[in-house]
């Protein structure tokens, strides 16, 4: 398989570069379906550290029955 992705980069150059991207990034959610769509942000978050407030995953403590978000460390109070 060649480097058919290129086409994208290509048609992105052709809108006039990523500044002027926002159009094909709209269409792009709009083409993927629901799981592609998840998937990519689970991907996308855990790649750069950002958790989206109101997406926080709890876990619960069974020492201590408090609950805390998954990506803090958790030390028993
Ligand atoms: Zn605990």
């Amino acid at each position: 398989m060649g480097n058919e992705r290129q086409i994208i980069y290509d048609l992105i150059e052709q809108l006039g570069g990523f500044e002027n991207s926002t159009v094909v990034l709209k269409d792009l959610i709009k083409f993927l379906n629901t799981d592609q769509i998840t998937e990519f942000v689970e991907y996308f978050t855990e790649n750069h550290d950002i958790t989206i407030p109101g997406y926080e995953e709890y876990e619960l403590c069974m020492d201590c029955q408090d609950t805390y978000e998954i990506n803090e460390a958790h030390t028993c109070k």
